[in-house]
């Protein structure tokens, strides 16, 4: 471990991250590697085109949607801690830990993994998943598989199955009940952690 931290030191605030995100020293340096190898102008900053570069991400149906997910509103460059802060809601929850489900600040509970989808389905954060909203990710996701009277039929039934104070949207909390039988951690587990 002598090699490892000591180049833990040339990570800006790592013992706070560790703490904050619950990676371990290693998967953080892990992490710090892959973002240097990201940061093509070696500024200490990544830009979207730097995560365009990304295959799996440039390959995702829905991935600048993900993309955009690390850039805050009216920010166009992510730091390390901020990169480490978003990559913490695709850690995978620890099945002794499932009593952090009540903590919202943990990014990888499955509260955190919830409201992390939540906002890539609602782009315009009004708190709600419009039936257009729904109508785009599924859109994005199934194109090539299925025909856009198929699409719109699905986002119906969606909808239906999930408004339960019919105003026509997915609330979080809706969002939430309407998922509680599916394995969140599963679908939130992608490779561009590995
Ligand atoms: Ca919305
Ligand atoms: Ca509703």
């Amino acid at each position: 471990m002598g090699s490892s931290s000591s180049n833990m030191n040339n990570i800006p605030n790592s013992w706070e991250l560790m703490q904050e995100t619950g990676f371990s020293a290693a998967h953080l340096f892990r992490l710090h590697e892959r973002f240097k190898f990201m940061d093509k102008d070696k500024k200490g900053h990544l830009r979207p085109e730097d995560f365009e570069a990304v295959q799996e991400l440039s390959t995702n149906p829905i991935g600048d949607r993900i993309i955009s997910s690390f850039f805050s509103p009216g920010q166009e460059t992510v730091d390390f801690p901020s990169f480490v802060r978003v990559l913490a809601h695709f850690r995978p929850t620890e099945k002794n830990r499932s009593r952090d489900d009540t903590q919202p600040e943990q990014a990888n509970s499955s509260m955190g993994k919830l409201k992390f989808a939540f906002q890539l389905y609602d782009q315009d954060r009004d708190g709600k998943i419009s039936r257009e909203e729904l109508l785009q990710v599924l859109r994005a996701m199934l194109e090539m598989q299925v025909t856009e009277e198929q699409l719109q039929s699905m986002a119906e039934r969606a909808i239906q199955e999930a408004d339960l104070d019919k105003d026509n949207a997915i609330s979080f909390d809706e969002f939430r009940k309407s998922l509680e039988k599916v394995d969140i951690d599963h679908k939130m587990s992608i490779g561009f952690m590995k």
